[in-house]
């Protein structure tokens, strides 16, 4: 994917995250495949999808998504949902899975919107209701901005819980309602932000979710030029710490995404998503937690050379050692 120069939208940022992560121990790295249409049209009205795949979509269509539609976008697109999708049968076969890209939360059923095309997060649930019979999803939203696409997508479904904590007032600026939203003023710090998260965890998990999704956008950091929030680096370990050791409990498998994140220098982000990967690592090395689901086909196909930077990863069975 080409960008304009001068382009808000830090592509630089997912092989930084690669280049944090790939020399340790613990992770397996595999390319994402391109999610199915089938799959993304689970949540995406069949128009808008096949509008965005061949390029026809309107103008103000694609002003709204951010970025200038080429091939390239397409095949980003495609992977960016399939990570994601791996990632959801990697954290039913083994408690845990991550994509390196995703949590594209802003996107609606008929529209994408804030560099979001399709919502990963809803074509994942979806996916997962109708492959592996699962009932029950979560969604914890730790991106500074409201994952307004997500709710909408989701308003009226009662087995999908979605919470969102995000800045009052940040983009989006016409919010839509979730199951659960809690709203920060400009430059909230970690106590304020981790007292919020500590209180409306339990929510989530009185649920009894059968899968839980984690957008763990890092521009909430003090750091973020777009965020307003000022969380430090610690505050912001401590905010995984909490959502990891929640889920822990529950037993409840894990789905893991980026978000935003638009720190300045952008190592700033790539270094903080890191350390959310880490965390994971450590938390939820123990294994499989979760009922074993027979192996859903997923036949997108490789997106390694297409897709630049985009790999999914999970747990080794290497893993299982370090524990802190
Ligand atoms: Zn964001």
């Amino acid at each position: 994917m080409r960008l304009p120069a001068g382009h808000k939208f830090p592509a630089e940022k997912y092989a930084l995250v690669r280049e944090c992560l790939e020399r340790e121990a613990g992770f397996e790295f595999t390319p994402a495949p391109f999610a199915p249409l089938s799959a993304i049209e689970l949540a995406h009205d069949r128009g808008y999808v096949e509008r965005f795949v061949d390029g026809s979509l309107a103008a103000a269509a694609v002003r709204r998504i951010g970025f200038p539609w080429s091939e390239g976008l397409v095949r980003r697109t495609l992977a960016s949902a399939g990570g994601t999708l791996a990632a959801a049968r990697d954290a039913i076969e083994h408690g845990w899975g991550g994509n390196l890209a995703g949590g594209t939360h802003h996107a609606f059923r008929d529209a994408g919107s804030g560099f979001c095309v399709f919502n990963d997060f809803a074509v994942a649930i979806l996916w997962l209701r109708r492959e592996c019979g699962i009932a029950r999803a979560a969604v914890i939203d730790l991106d500074v901005h409201q994952g307004d696409g997500t709710a909408a997508i989701f308003a009226g479904d009662a087995d999908v819980f979605t919470l969102s904590l995000h800045g009052r007032n940040n983009f989006p600026f016409r919010k839509q309602r979730s199951r659960l939203d809690v709203e920060f003023a400009d430059s909230a710090g970690d106590e304020e932000y981790l007292g919020a998260l500590a209180a409306v965890l339990p929510r989530v998990f009185d649920f009894h979710p059968h899968v839980v999704l984690y957008q763990a956008g890092v521009d909430a950091l003090a750091s973020d030029r777009l965020g307003r929030l000022a969380l430090s680096p610690a505050g912001l370990a401590e905010r995984d710490r909490l959502v990891f050791s929640a889920v822990a409990s529950a037993g409840a498998p894990l789905v893991l995404t980026l978000g935003g994140g638009y720190s300045q220098p952008i190592r700033l982000t790539a270094e903080a998503h890191a350390a959310t990967y880490r965390a994971a690592r450590r938390m939820l090395s123990r294994g499989s937690q979760n009922n074993p689901a027979p192996q859903p086909p997923l036949d997108g196909s490789p997106a390694a050379a297409a897709s630049g930077s985009i790999c999914r990863c999970r747990l080794t069975s290497a893993a299982a050692a370090p524990r802190s």
